[in-house]
């Protein structure tokens, strides 16, 4: 009889819901590898030196009006400059349609919204598996998805052949959704040269590469570097369209900082998607948060704080690789009969440990250990003190 009597609960987020598991449990030998958010190797939450002097800059300086309901233009130069190089000709023909989006997540969204107004008999290819929030933007912006293989289970490596195989066999002129680099989940990254024959095969077949870039910076330590898939489709012509977050490289995690864009046959176009990108957020959430923006655009904009930047970028991602050797040699030294090579193969934030879902349970129920039921670890919440007991229970629970 009430209105709202007939809604059902929703569903626990795969990924949030591990964090709310880890919280209520009150055992001091608790790990949390669930949850993708960068940690110190004391297991704690990182503000970069950068951010807080970008902080200080901003404290008292500057006003809160809105910002252009496309965001900030200086950050959105910057954002391009990272993605797209220093020197882009794109940039410099202003060939790139960019808006600040509400980090990656809301740039996935609006250029969702954009393929479905725009290209509404469309579909998104997806990897298998994915970031799990993917399906929900794509599912929400109500375009169809299908899915292209990706990983092999067996080698725990890319299943390069079988990706080739889907791509090939896609209609002409389909739009897939690629992780630029550190894929989320598997930390399965193609290789320079396969990257090279990816760009090929979808030049042959039109195909359009949508990327995913949320770990610029954070799968190697370096930017340029990590841009490195995305900079190989620009040299062979492809149009592409990008998504850019400053939650990981850049520990900006709750202030929504990122950037949409898509590159465009010339500038005139370029004007008329940026409008439509606009047009989208307008009656969404009219402009997005001002104060990351100031955030990124000070710190990207002073050569100072970039090289700070740099460094402590650099430093993340150093941690987290020498984390994955511990975790290792951690499980040599017990005895595990079985191959760890992959976790230190994998990059970025994430092992795909090829744990059974009954495994992860063990390791929860009976060591205190939370993650994701797809085996998933999160390097980051590895730590010099918690790396010897999270390798024993692993070896415990795949003896
Ligand atoms: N895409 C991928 C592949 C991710 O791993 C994540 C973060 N887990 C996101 C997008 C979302 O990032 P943001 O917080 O910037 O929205």
């Amino acid at each position: 009889s009430s209105l709202f009597g007939h809604v059902e609960p929703a569903p626990k987020d795969p990924i949030l819901g591990v964090t709310e598991a880890f919280l209520a449990d009150p055992s001091p030998d608790k790990v949390n590898v669930g949850v993708g958010a960068y940690r110190d190797d004391n297991g704690q939450p990182v503000v970069l030196s950068c951010v807080r002097e970008a902080e200080r800059r901003i404290l008292g300086n500057l006003n809160m009006e809105y910002l252009p309901m496309g965001g900030s233009i200086k950050m959105i130069e910057e954002s391009l400059k990272l993605a797209y190089g220093e020197d882009s000709g794109f940039i410099k023909d202003k060939r790139i349609a960019a808006v600040q989006a509400l980090s990656d997540t809301g740039a996935c969204r609006l250029f969702a919204d954009f393929q479905k107004r725009f290209l509404p008999d469309s579909q998104i290819y997806i990897s298998t598996p994915t970031w799990s929030n993917h399906h929900n933007i794509w599912r929400d912006a109500q375009v169809p998805q299908k899915t292209f293989t990706y990983y092999h289970p067996e080698s725990r490596g890319l299943d390069f052949s079988g990706l080739m195989n889907d791509i090939k066999n896609a209609p002409d002129g389909s739009f897939f959704l690629l992780h630029a680099c550190a894929h989320n989940p598997t930390g399965v990254d193609p290789t320079e040269e396969q990257w090279r024959e990816i760009s090929h095969q979808f030049k042959v077949k039109k195909h359009f590469p949508f990327f995913d870039m949320a770990y610029q910076g954070f799968a190697s330590g370096d930017p340029e570097r990590d841009a490195k898939a995305i900079r190989i489709f620009l040299e062979d012509g492809h149009q592409i369209g990008c998504a850019q977050s400053y939650a990981k490289n850049m520990g900006l995690y709750g202030q929504r900082a990122g950037c949409l864009s898509i590159l465009c046959e010339d500038e005139m176009q370029a004007v008329a998607v940026k409008s439509q990108l606009q047009q989208i957020a307008r009656p969404m959430y009219s402009n997005p948060p001002v104060h990351g923006a100031l955030v990124v655009s000070i710190i990207l904009n002073d050569p100072e704080l970039k090289g700070l930047w740099l460094k402590e970028v650099k430093g993340m991602a150093d941690r987290i690789i020498g984390m994955r050797k511990a975790l290792k040699e951690n499980l040599e030294k017990l005895g595990s009969p079985l191959s760890w090579d992959h976790i230190t193969n994998q990059i970025g934030m994430f092992c795909y440990s090829g744990m059974t879902p009954e495994q992860v349970d063990r390791l929860t129920n009976e060591y205190h250990i939370y993650m994701t039921r797809n085996g998933r670890i999160s390097m980051a919440g590895v730590t010099t003190g918690n790396v010897a007991y999270l390798a024993n229970a692993i070896h415990e629970v795949t003896k």
